[in-house]
This record gives C-alpha cells, structure tokens and sequence, in this order.
C-alpha cells in the first residue's frame, strides 16, 4: 500500500495522528527532504528504509513504490504541509494509476494556515473577505495568465502566496498595482511552526526591506489583505440576536 502523507509545516506534533500511524508502520519512507524536518523519521522502526526524495526524479521515486508493492511493503511518501497543494502528486498518482497500484492521500496542515495561525489572525473576517486566495508567483514554473498576481490582487481577497518570498520586490509591485494603494498590510512567515519562525507585519511599502534586512529568501508565506489589521464585523454565528440549527436568538 502506498499512502502520500501530508507531514504538516514542520513540528513534527502538527502531523495527523493518522499520518503518524502510518509512519510508525511504513517499510519504506520517502521524504521530501529539503522541507519536511528529519524529526518524522524518528517514529519509523528500525529497520525502515528511508529515501530522501531531494536527490530523486520522478521515475526513481516511483520505482522504490513499486519494488515496495512487489514485496507487499508499507510505503509512506511523506509530503510537507498538505500533500495537494504544490505537492507534485499528481504525476505521482497518475503513474501508480497506470500501473495499477493502488495508494491513499493522507491531508496534513499546509503552512497558509500554519502561517496564518503563527501571527494570530483569521483570513475570513465578515465584512472583509470571505475568500482566501492560494497563490504564487511566476518562476521556473509559470502560472497562468489569467492568475496573474495583479489581477488576483484586485479582488481584494484574502491571500496566501506560496513559493515566492525569493522575488518579494516584484511580488509587492505586482500587489500594489493590483490593490490599488500601498497601505495594505501584509505578513511574512519564515519556517512557520519551526523553532527558528519568524514573523514580520507590514504593509507593502515596507515589506521587501524588512524582508531583505531579516536575510528571509526561502521557506515562507506571504499572507497579503486587510484581515490582518483593521475593522470587521462580529459574525452571525455567535450573534445572540441571530439563530441557527443548534440555537434560538435571544429576545
Ligand atoms: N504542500 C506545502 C507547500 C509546498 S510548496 C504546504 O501545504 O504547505 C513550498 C512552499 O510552501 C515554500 O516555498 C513556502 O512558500 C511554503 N512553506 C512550506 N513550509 C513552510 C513553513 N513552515 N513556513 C512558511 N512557508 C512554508
């Protein structure tokens, strides 16, 4: 059996007690090396053989799976944060369906909202957004035209920008153009959950200094909107003049 894991952020408590199980038992553990932390791996038995994938193509990945299923192993492919957001599987699925092997996807808690939870706030404030946008800016792999930055930008929606901490200027001019003004606030989170997180609160005037000055060009998230300062409304559910399924309102 192989199950794709979602590993979570990085402390190793934040993985589903699922996923832990399923560590504890693996075979053969390939992990994502350059993201999830070792720490996993100390719940694996001894005797478990543990592949780094950072080293690994495709095709080499897929054919420790299947020596793995020749010889009814337990296979884990440990993925960082939650294995469907750019977690490449995919490709990864697709083969192991035409090769007729079957595999489970096990979620993890993906760092937008690790990050998210790291500086304390709530990405869908009534009267503010009640969208969250997962995005990331173009690189070696590009996004579709129609998802440019700017224009996501111009929602006004809340978002979680993966993978582009490296191109922070173009990021914030891109989001500038988009929004229309540059007091909007914006946060950026380094290895959020790790030992070594931090957090910087901003707007998009000064972001991009206060991101070069901290050295931070990897292993972060930009969250971008007003959820992260300013005014909101108190939600219906918890209104005592609103009533729901499992309460009457107050008169
Ligand atoms: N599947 C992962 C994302 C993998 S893409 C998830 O759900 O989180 C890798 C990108 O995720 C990084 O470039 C960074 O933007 C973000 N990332 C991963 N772990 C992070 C962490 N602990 N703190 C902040 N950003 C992180």
């Amino acid at each position: 059996m192989i199950s794709f894991v979602g590993a979570g952020p990085g402390d190793v408590d934040l993985i589903t007690v699922k996923g832990r199980r399923l560590l504890e038992e693996a075979d053969i553990v390939i992990y994502a090396g350059s993201l999830v932390s070792n720490e996993h791996l100390k719940f694996c038995k001894d005797e478990c053989e543990i592949k780094n994938s950072a080293s690994m193509t495709l095709e080499e990945v897929i054919e420790v799976m299947e020596s793995g299923e020749r010889k009814a192993q337990k296979v884990v492919r440990l993925h960082t944060g939650d294995p469907t957001i750019y977690g490449a599987i995919r490709e990864q699925m697709d083969i192991l369906d035409d090769k007729g092997i079957s595999y489970e996807v096990v979620p993890g808690v993906s760092s937008f909202t690790a990050a998210c939870s790291a500086i304390k706030r709530e990405f869908t404030l009534p009267g503010v957004s009640q969208t969250v946008i997962l995005t990331r800016i173009e690189g070696r792999t590009s996004v579709p035209e129609s998802e440019d930055l700017e224009k996501l930008a111009s929602y006004g929606a809340s978002m979680a920008i993966f993978l582009s901490i490296q191109q922070i200027d173009n990021v914030v001019e891109k989001l500038k153009k988009g929004y229309g003004r540059s007091d909007v606030p914006i946060a950026v989170v380094y290895k959020a959950t790790w030992e070594d997180e931090k957090t910087i609160i901003g707007t998009l005037e000064d972001i991009a200094e206060r991101v070069k000055a901290e050295g931070i060009n990897k292993t972060a998230q930009i969250l971008v909107g007003d959820f992260i300062y300013g005014k909101y409304e108190r939600s219906k559910l918890y209104d005592p003049k609103f009533s729901h399924e499992y309460r009457k309102a107050s008169k």
